[in-house]
């Protein structure tokens, strides 16, 4: 069957001691970079995007493009169809999944509820259930988010700090899934790590994110609209350029121990751990604008406004002091380096005046 050989042909190694790694998500931002990167070092891999239409699904389809290009197959599927999981891994010994399969972003959960259920909670107990039932049990990475920080105050956020406060439904499906994972952990001795990823920004970003909306903005003339928090206080993000989570997720996989259950069976205690992957040096919103300004050589527009937006947090600032020690990982890009790459991706991309493709 063709969709069989090519998942086989995309899993192959082509190093000693390769991965094989099912990665979810594939076709969305972070997955893609991840990808490319296991596939250059030689790690076998196949892709699972449901290509669903939360933000431009062309621009998915650009990715899943760039993927097949270095001979990654992506298969459209839901992480909740567990036949199809069943026969992926009964086709495949994976040794890793990588998890970045998601309903992601703040707002739209408001609007839609259900799509974070259906695969930040629901999807992620398929797949759980699927890594349990195969055999060798796959070692799981997979993205929380800095989300479940919530309205915790005490910055730089730690792994040990309380998260008890969300301040959004998708922090509540990010937080929810992390007590999922730590129980399949424990229950099954399923080896998972958890990664808190701190606003990710870069090439093949998503359009609903601020930055990628206000370049897109900026460079139509229109005016954006930059929230505050209460007292007028800037809103400020972690940002965190997409090379250095990329790292950290490669280093999550290469670090993980292996699960210690088989098809099914418990065996013994395997590694439950979560790392915030950040920038450890967060930029306020308003500077943020003024660093797209300088790249785009263009003023923009602003529209200040004042009340705070349901479900944002004032700031996020990530500790990574615990990932610098087990995973060695070293954030390394700033933000005006990390944005004038991303700027130059986006005018390749869509135009000089970023009127080449509609959105
Ligand atoms: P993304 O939306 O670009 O990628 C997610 C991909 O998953 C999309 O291509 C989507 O089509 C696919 N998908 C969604 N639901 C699916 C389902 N049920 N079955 C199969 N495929 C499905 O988002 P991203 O920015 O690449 O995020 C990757 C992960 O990192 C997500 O878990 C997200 O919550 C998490 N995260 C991202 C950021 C960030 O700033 N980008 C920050 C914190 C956490």
């Amino acid at each position: 069957l063709v969709w069989q050989r090519k998942v086989r042909q995309s899993c192959q190694t082509k190093r000693e001691d390769g991965l094989v790694v099912l990665v979810t998500g594939a076709a969305g931002f972070v997955g893609t970079h991840v990808s490319l990167a296991l596939k250059k070092r030689g790690d076998g891999l196949v892709g699972l995007d449901n290509f669903n239409n939360y933000y431009d699904p062309s621009l998915k389809r650009s990715r899943q493009e760039l993927l097949e290009k270095q001979g990654i197959f992506v298969i459209e599927g839901d992480i909740n169809d567990a036949a199809l999981l069943k026969k992926l891994f009964e086709l495949i010994p994976f040794t890793h999944v990588m998890h970045l399969a998601a309903q992601a972003g703040v707002r739209y959960a408001l609007e839609n509820p259900g799509s974070y259920v259906h695969s930040n909670i629901a999807g992620l107990v398929t797949l759980l259930e699927s890594c349990v039932k195969a055999n060798p049990q796959p070692a799981i990475v997979w993205a929380s988010s800095s989300s479940v920080y919530g309205l915790n105050t005490h910055v730089p956020f730690s792994e040990s700090d309380r998260t008890d406060q969300p301040a959004s439904l998708y922090a509540a499906t990010k937080k929810a899934g992390e007590e999922f994972a730590h129980t399949y952990n424990h229950i099954h001795g399923l080896s998972i790590t958890g990664l808190r990823f701190f606003t990710v920004y870069g090439p093949w970003g998503r359009p609903d994110m601020a930055y990628f909306s206000f370049t897109r903005d900026i460079l139509r003339g229109k005016p954006i609209t930059i929230y505050q928090g209460a007292n007028k206080i800037d809103l400020a993000r972690d940002f965190t350029y997409i090379d250095d989570i990329v790292k950290g997720c490669v280093a999550a996989l290469d670090t993980a121990e292996k699960s210690t259950g088989s098809g099914g069976k418990k065996r013994g205690k395997a590694q439950f751990r979560i790392y915030n992957l950040g920038n450890t040096s967060p930029v306020t919103v308003p500077n943020l604008v003024s660093i797209l300004e300088k790249h785009l050589k263009t003023k923009a527009k602003k529209d200040l406004v004042k009340m705070p937006r349901n479900g944002d947090v004032p700031f996020t600032h990530a500790n990574v002091t615990l990932a610098r020690r087990e995973l060695g990982y070293e954030p390394t890009t700033d933000l005006t380096t990390g944005l004038k790459k991303f700027v130059k991706w986006y005018q390749n991309y869509y135009g000089v005046s970023g009127s080449r493709r509609t959105m």
